[in-house]
């Protein structure tokens, strides 16, 4: 007999071990695969970092539940540097990957969840795990996906005064897309004016393509947390560190969240968190490691994106991040004449026919039927290609 709790119950697998267990068991076949459908960075760890982290595999005590102090100050640094916003060590908690940070904050907030889509595969299973109400809020293929300041204020108009988390990802994932800084700003405005909770998952600011990334926080400092940590930039999402910088008027949700932590996890693995210091105090190295990552990210971005668009697939042109998300509608009907009418299909029959791995947009909250996917251009040796990136200039 089986006895879950019923928000899990229904949980299925995702869409995206599907498509990694098939690829899996093709390539064990013997078939080329074409890993497009893992977001996961290809780059190495800046060697710096992993000397760092070589240098304090004796940190064996536990850390303070926040997070070590010295981390914790780099961080603020780090975002006082970047984005010339105040923030202060207090400001800041350490996690074990900013996704379980987002869990923990979902599970001590009392108040809707507002969802754009498409949007990242985990923040509504996580919301269905909590049982917390998710608002998914309008979008259009029109404006390349991203969340229009009329399309919030009308979810909010219609309850002014409900608490409310709204999560911005960008550069973003699946799209690739980010929002400029008026975008930026008239959303802050509406945030401000409904005292909505900003989420500001920054995951992939620092691959913005131009490296021009802009933090909504400039605009709306009082009501956002920001959210980054090492997954992606750093090409360190095996080691597990995320970081939430909360505004001093949400303090009560990071002392919250603290209780639970300590409650579950305890603290952030200790040699990470040392290793992690290096990492956001930044300096040269890490500086032309960035660089070298925007340069090679940029140039295949455009790459995939003319190819995509040349076929005539709709497709947001990339500004960050590793991520394409064509819309294959246009090909509708030579694909219903081969009996596909859903992305899930689609990606199914892509994989079978041709080793092209890509993840559905249904996975990413849109609906099936719509036809679209998400390509992760990160299909090919980062050591490599980045040590070629220092001296040649930019490809293909
Ligand atoms: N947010 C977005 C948009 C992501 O794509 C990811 C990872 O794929 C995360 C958050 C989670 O990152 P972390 O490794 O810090 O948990």
């Amino acid at each position: 007999e089986i006895h879950l709790n019923l928000n899990v119950r229904d949980l299925g697998q995702s869409a995206t071990l599907a498509i990694n267990e098939r690829s899996a068991a093709l390539a064990a076949d013997g078939r080329h695969v074409f890993r497009f459908g893992l977001g996961q960075s290809p780059f190495p760890i800046p060697a710096a970092v992993e000397s760092e982290l070589k240098a304090n595999a004796h940190q064996k005590d536990y850390l303070p539940v926040k997070g070590l102090r010295n981390l914790r100050e780099a961080v603020a640094e780090y975002h006082r540097r970047g984005q010339g916003v105040e923030v202060s060590a207090e400001d800041v908690m350490i996690g074990p990957g900013s996704k379980e940070l987002m869990f923990i904050l979902q599970l001590v907030y009392y108040g809707d969840l507002v969802i754009p889509t498409p949007s990242w595969v985990s923040y509504a299973p996580q919301a269905h795990i909590i049982g917390r109400q998710i608002r998914w809020v309008q979008t259009r293929y029109q404006n390349n996906w991203r969340l229009m300041p009329e399309d919030l204020e009308r979810l909010c108009a219609r309850d002014p005064s409900r608490p409310r988390i709204l999560i911005l990802n960008y550069p973003n994932n699946p799209t690739g897309e980010t929002y400029s800084a008026d975008e930026l700003q008239a959303l802050a405005q509406v945030a401000r004016r409904y005292r909505v909770v900003l989420l500001s998952d920054e995951i992939y600011g620092e691959l913005h393509h131009r490296g021009q990334h802009m933090s909504v926080a400039r605009f709306y400092p009082e009501g956002t947390i920001i959210s980054s940590g090492l997954s992606k930039w750093c090409g360190a999402g095996g080691w597990r560190l995320g970081t939430f910088a909360f505004p001093r008027g949400l303090h009560w949700l990071l002392e919250a969240m603290s209780v639970v932590a300590s409650e579950t996890y305890t603290s952030t693995s200790a040699p990470i968190q040392f290793a992690a210091v290096r990492a956001f105090q930044g300096g040269l190295e890490i500086e032309q490691y960035l660089q070298q990552s925007r340069r090679v990210l940029q140039a295949l971005g455009q790459y995939c994106w003319r190819r995509l668009d040349g076929a005539g697939l709709h497709t947001p042109r990339p500004a960050g991040g590793f991520y394409l998300f064509p819309d294959f509608s246009p090909l509708r009907e030579q694909l219903t004449a081969r009996g596909i009418g859903t992305a899930s299909q689609l990606c199914n029959q892509l994989l079978e026919d041709t080793g092209v791995a890509l993840l559905p947009g249904s996975a990413f909250g849109r609906p099936d039927e719509e036809l679209s996917a998400r390509l992760a251009y990160v299909d090919f040796d980062g050591a490599k290609v980045l040590t070629a990136a220092g001296d040649e200039p930019a490809g293909p």
